[in-house]
């Protein structure tokens, strides 16, 4: 009783799972991914970069061609 262990608040139960990044397909762990909640389900992202990429990409109205002419 009393006993005090730091390493608690880790989740035994998620023993490193991997997530694929939805746009560079890069394989991380979820625990350093990045999250979208969107209204069906989670987006994962290797990190804010590729987070932004594809916010963009729905702005632009969801296209997957790359045709913009810069
Ligand atoms: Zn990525």
């Amino acid at each position: 009783m009393g006993e005090i262990r730091s390493d608690k608040n880790v989740d035994m139960n998620a023993p490193h799972e991997m997530i694929k990044c939805r746009i560079c397909l890069k394989e991380v762990p979820a625990t350093v991914a990045k999250t979208f909640d969107g209204p069906a389900y989670v987006h994962y992202f290797c990190g804010l970069d590729c987070l932004e990429e594809w916010q963009n990409q729905i702005k632009n109205g969801g296209s997957e061609n790359c045709s913009d002419p810069l």
